[in-house]
């Protein structure tokens, strides 16, 4: 049986996330709100008026353009693209086309199977979206508030193999974008969208053969179940002897079947010339410069540096890069713990990150802050607490935003390492529970953790279980 491999390449359109729209001053983000409450006559298109260009919308791109390593290019034009459909009042959707803001670049995807594929990129350029329609009430609507909202479209070459280096590629562009600051990249809330293009051929072959291009898959997972359901498909025809034809097809989450769109149209039918209204982005050194000093270390970098600079298992640095803010946190705690980064990624990972995920917050919002995070581990290390009474700080700092010192103090949970002290309550116990203590004693040996156990519940946890132990193996044995 022959062999394929996929041939993938995915077109993205990133909503960025300014405050006002790319050409008038409707908020940019209106998710949620009624429709047609957030349009001006520049954004619907009517007669007469004229776009003028966000600034931020360039600056934001141009940081992208410099995160993928593209050739930013210092002039760039605006087109109209035309088109008639109900959401496009204008009738036309100012894009980019021959000449846009970056050409070239990549993406270096690491793989969890250890290679790494690097995604080279074809374009990217800055346009405005349209609106959306939608059937209810047995009609067809038209919501215009989208209209006008900033994208950036970045169109990858064909260097992707299979439905998990496309997922792969989302993920890592969504980590970057929110790494940048540039879009809330949330696919649920269409502020990240994806088109993927697909064809087969036999393994080693080097020719392109026919492709089918996915449209409307909105989360992660419904793109690598899209695509891998096309690639099987497109595997069954071929083999059957069937041709490919080049299909637009739709995904349809709920029953997991693609449907045939329309045959798709080709660029001439949009007849692009430039855009008269606008002038071209002309990007000079002091203005470039200038967006450029905001660029910071990439998380792929920053990953490889914590590796290096803390010795980190590879495990460790993705997690702990995986959001630039978890990023600044660890850093910072380790800086006031001052030596063993991998015990304060321990601590992080395991007790820390447990609460911010369930509270669904930024590290940069903790009351429990790297300061406070360092101080916890110090108050274990140098045995003033135990490690559970650590762990209960954490939620305990969080929710007072007092100081870990300041409640163990009013609480009273030092621990009590006075021998006297647990060799009371070790008999205290002893002696209220005869039955087990000659089970015990008769080879049930496995009671010492039930005998520990209510040690710690007498003395509220402040027990080192380590002393309670001995002392208990001590009085059971006489
Ligand atoms: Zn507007
Ligand atoms: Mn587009």
């Amino acid at each position: 049986m022959t062999e394929y491999e996929a041939i993938i390449g995915l077109e993205t359109h990133i909503q960025l996330n300014t405050t006002t729209k790319i050409f008038c001053g409707c908020k940019a983000d209106s998710w949620g709100e009624p429709p047609n409450t957030n349009i001006c006559p520049v954004c619907c298109g009517l007669p007469g008026v004229l776009p003028v260009l966000n600034k931020t919308v360039v600056e934001k791109a141009v940081l992208l353009s410099a995160a993928m390593h593209t050739e930013i290019q210092r002039v760039s034009y605006f087109d109209r693209k035309n088109y008639f459909y109900p959401d496009l009042p204008k009738g036309y959707q100012i894009s980019q086309y021959d000449q846009p803001l970056a050409l070239g670049g990549y993406l270096e995807l690491p793989m969890p199977e250890g290679y790494t594929r690097r995604v080279n990129i074809a374009k990217l350029h800055i346009e405005e979206d349209a609106g959306k329609t939608k059937n209810e009430y047995g009609r067809r609507l038209i919501d215009f508030n989208r209209c006008g909202v900033p994208l950036i479209e970045m169109v990858t070459q064909p260097d992707l193999r299979s439905a998990d280096e496309a997922s792969q590629y989302l993920i890592r562009l969504r980590q970057l974008l929110r790494w940048l600051g540039i879009s809330e990249a949330d696919m649920e809330k269409a502020h990240l969208r994806c088109d993927a293009n697909v064809s087969i051929r036999p393994k080693g072959a080097d020719y392109l053969n026919p492709k089918t291009e996915i449209k409307n898959v909105n989360s992660i997972t419904a793109v690598r179940d899209a695509i891998l359901t096309e690639i099987e498909r497109q595997m069954r025809e071929v083999e059957a002897g069937n041709k490919i034809q080049t299909w637009t097809l739709e995904w349809d989450e709920e029953s997991g079947v693609l449907r045939k769109m329309r045959s798709k149209e080709t660029e001439a039918d949009y007849r692009y010339f430039r855009e008269p209204d606008l002038l071209p982005i002309q990007l000079d050194e002091a203005w470039l410069s200038e967006i450029l000093s905001a660029l910071p270390e990439l998380p792929l970098e920053r990953r490889q540096r914590f590796v290096e600079q803390y010795s980190l298992p590879e495990y460790d640095a993705d997690i702990l890069t995986g959001e630039r803010s978890l990023s600044d946190y660890f850093e910072s705690a380790v800086q006031s713990y001052g030596s063993d980064a991998k015990r304060v990624s321990n601590w992080l990972m395991n007790d820390v990150l447990r609460m911010v995920n369930e509270r669904g917050i930024s590290p940069a919002e903790l009351k429990l802050t790297a300061a406070y995070l360092a101080d916890i581990i110090k108050l274990v290390d140098s045995n003033a607490i135990n490690t559970s009474t650590g762990k209960s700080l954490i939620e305990k700092v969080e929710q007072s935003g007092k100081s870990p010192q300041q409640i163990v103090d009013e609480e009273g949970l030092a621990k009590v390492s006075d021998q006297d002290a647990i060799r009371t309550v070790c008999a205290e116990v002893l002696a209220e529970a005869p039955d087990q203590v000659k089970n015990y004693q008769g080879g049930k040996i496995g009671l010492m953790g039930w005998f520990v156990g209510q040690v710690m519940k007498k003395m509220r946890g402040k027990a080192d279980p380590q002393l309670a132990k001995s002392i208990l193996e001590e009085l059971l044995s006489k």
